[in-house]
């Protein structure tokens, strides 16, 4: 049989409680039993040697006593359930409280006997005698003699307060009983709440809803280490399904036009519209050409996504790195007929190498391409803060303010009708974004069209 975690919370709380409640109960009354008994047989002896004493101050020298005032505190003791008979030394009744009022006396003793059994159903008592010597100028001249119910008994006042106590405690008991099962409830409730929606917000993401986060905040520590490993890994799937989705749409996109003009060329060439020269087919292979550039960049696209998030960090001089790549870059530079100059102190950063290489291995590509002859490319290093920045400007076309936005977005180029041949597919800068942003840094650009570009990229330097 299975349980919610809430009913087996309230459960275990419950089951906790109770029998705390009736352990301590059981104990409480075990131990007031034994003190009340004790206290009513002292206080029953204290009663009989007060009577004693009062009785023996009754008699007079030369065999007289006072019997009015004994029998004043013998009818007195009978209230209380003690049955008193004087004798003298010759054994003579001076008063006899059974000779006084029998019927009285029977009474009392069944009062006291009724008393005990309505407390404790299996009470064996009986009639009980003490006797005690009167003495007078030391020598005994008389006995007094006390029968009760015995071997103890409860008069009412005595039952009344072990009655009120044990209503007391029973109280107690079940107030702490109510109490226990508002707190379970309450408490099963803020413990189960959170569970529950993480087991909601898991059973969204296993059919494919990944917008989904739980936002309940809970006290525990687990709790919210689970709560917050959940909606983790709604934002991990969600990010990945909406990469899928663009891959997809966007792969789709730009096979469109190339296989268009293939097919568009091959069916004029079968259908004799056009002769199949060399002109034709170089159009063609440059058409394969563009796909197979197309499957390469999305390759390294593949790779950069999702290997991005993991970095082998190692710590070096990001401005040591630079010029390395400006030498392997330089006769690019030359080429081309332009300028290529660097500046910039030791910097070191804690960073993946291979992979900020990379990146300025894409913004230099970008300047070589985007800026015309007789152009200039400046690469700086420089610290701010917390942060290195790598600025790479150009003197090259630019980016026009509309197309500015879109740059870092997959295969975005700014002049579209720029032959793809020439140009890249439009995912360096999305590479480069991936990366520095696994790095938790940021890439900006700022562009004015026909007077240059100029990237920078702020890397933590997480030195230390
Ligand atoms: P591509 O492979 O087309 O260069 P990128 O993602 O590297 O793709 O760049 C996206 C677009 O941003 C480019 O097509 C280009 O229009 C523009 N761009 C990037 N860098 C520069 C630059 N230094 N100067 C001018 N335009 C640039």
């Amino acid at each position: 049989m299975k349980y919610t975690l809430r009913a087996k919370l309230s459960l275990s709380y419950m089951l906790v409680v109770l029998i705390s409640v009736f352990l301590t109960s059981v104990l409480t009354n075990l131990l007031l039993e034994k003190h009340f008994k004790e206290y009513v047989i002292k206080n029953q002896e204290r009663k009989s040697k007060e009577i004693v004493s009062l009785i023996s101050q009754q008699y007079k020298p030369g065999g007289r006593w006072n019997t009015d005032v004994i029998e004043n505190i013998g009818m007195n003791a009978l209230e209380q359930g003690m049955i008193i008979k004087v004798v003298d030394s010759s054994g003579k009744a001076i008063w006899d409280a059974m000779v006084y009022n029998r019927g009285l006396c029977h009474r009392m003793l069944e009062h006291m006997a009724c008393n005990m059994t309505s407390r404790y159903p299996n009470w064996k008592g009986g009639y009980v005698e003490d006797k005690y010597p009167v003495t007078y100028n030391l020598s005994e001249v008389g006995r007094v003699e006390i029968g009760y119910y015995g071997p103890y008994y409860f008069n009412d006042n005595d039952l009344a307060f072990i009655n009120t106590l044990n209503r007391l405690f029973i109280g107690v008991g079940m107030i702490s009983l109510l109490s226990s099962l508002f707190i379970a409830a309450f408490m099963s409730k803020r413990l189960s709440t959170p569970i529950s929606r993480v087991i909601e917000a898991a059973h969204k993401i296993s059919k494919g809803y990944y917008q989904d986060r739980i936002t309940e905040k809970s006290g525990i520590k687990e709790i919210s280490q689970l709560t917050q490993t959940i909606n983790d890994l709604a934002e991990v799937l969600e990010k990945q399904e909406m990469l899928r989705k663009r891959l997809t749409a966007d792969v789709a996109h730009e096979l469109r036009t190339p296989l268009a003009t293939l097919q568009s060329h091959m069916e004029a060439m079968i259908d004799g519209v056009w002769e199949p020269d060399i002109d034709r087919i170089k159009s063609c292979h440059e058409e394969i050409v563009r796909i197979s550039r197309l499957v390469g960049d999305l390759e390294k696209l593949a790779k950069y996504e999702s290997e991005s998030l993991i970095l082998n960090k190692t710590r070096f001089d990001v401005s040591q790195l630079i010029r390395h790549i400006i030498r392997n870059f330089e006769i690019d530079f030359i080429n081309k007929g332009l300028d290529i100059e660097f500046n910039g102190q030791e910097e070191i950063v804690f960073a993946d190498k291979d992979k900020i290489s990379q990146v300025i291995i894409n913004l230099l590509s970008n300047a070589l391409k985007y800026t015309p002859e007789g152009g200039r490319v400046e690469v700086k290093v420089e610290s701010s803060g917390d942060v290195v920045n790598i600025i790479v400007k150009d003197t090259g076309e630019g980016i026009s303010p509309e197309d500015l936005p879109y740059i870092f977005e997959r295969f975005y180029r700014a002049d579209k009708s720029r032959n793809r041949l020439t140009g890249g597919a439009g995912i360096g800068l999305t590479i480069a974004k991936a990366i520095v942003e696994a790095h938790k840094g940021t890439i900006r650009v700022n562009s004015r069209i026909n007077e240059g570009t100029e990237f920078i990229v702020s890397l933590p330097k997480q030195v230390g």
